[in-house]
């Protein structure tokens, strides 16, 4: 059987902009590069999986109705452009801090934690060593490394802290969707022609 291969999306300042608990789809625009990007690794034979932390829910400042609005809104963005559907949405809605009860916990979901690609790998029979997670900020490359996957950063200013720890060592920094996805498929060819990433990785 052939390996089922992802790449995991992170959504606010990956995909979309990083507007801070915005659920408005009207306020929702794909960033520069993704569609370009995306077309590129689908030829790849990866599949599309979307993980984001929505802490706005156990905040009580949206609904888990209110994020299925985002998540058709952002299904119609892919449709509209000529992209394949992302093969599932999973969202964290936990908050240490919330006050909605019964969200306010810590999870092994919300990344940097690695649960909700875990739950992707675990529902769809995913290869997690062959699967890559892009995002905009260190606790995304945590969540896929803790996770088993390789995982590109792409700096646009979102992250600021720089935490540094043991799976916080993105594979490639990148400086937009499109130059991550050029990343990942520069690692296929060499891994191809038996290079590994010799020569070519530009981690930190
Ligand atoms: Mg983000
Ligand atoms: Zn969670």
């Amino acid at each position: 059987m052939q390996v089922k291969k992802a790449i995991f999306l992170d959504k606010d300042g990956t995909l979309i902009p990083n507007i801070p608990y915005n659920v408005d789809p009207d306020k929702i625009h794909l960033e520069s590069g993704v569609v370009e990007g995306l077309k590129l690794l689908v030829q790849q034979g990866f599949d599309l999986y979307v993980v984001t932390n929505q802490s706005g829910i156990a905040k009580g400042y949206f609904s888990e109705d209110d994020i299925f609005v985002v998540r058709d809104a952002l299904k119609q963005l892919f449709e509209i452009n000529g992209l394949p559907p992302f093969k599932a949405f999973y969202f964290c809605p936990h908050h240490p801090n919330g006050i909605v009860s019964r969200l306010a916990c810590t999870c092994n979901c919300r990344k940097p934690m690695p649960g909700l690609l875990q739950m992707a790998a675990f529902d769809h029979q995913l290869s997690l060593t062959h699967s890559w997670m892009i995002g905009d900020i260190l606790n995304d490359i945590e969540a896929g490394n803790r996770a088993g996957c390789k995982s590109v950063l792409i700096n646009n200013g979102n992250e600021t802290l720089w935490e540094s720890g043991p799976y916080r060592t993105p594979y490639s920094i990148a400086s937009d969707f499109l130059n991550a996805a050029e990343s990942i498929v520069s690692h296929l060819t060499n891994e191809q022609h038996g290079y590994g990433n010799i020569g070519y990785s530009t981690a930190i």
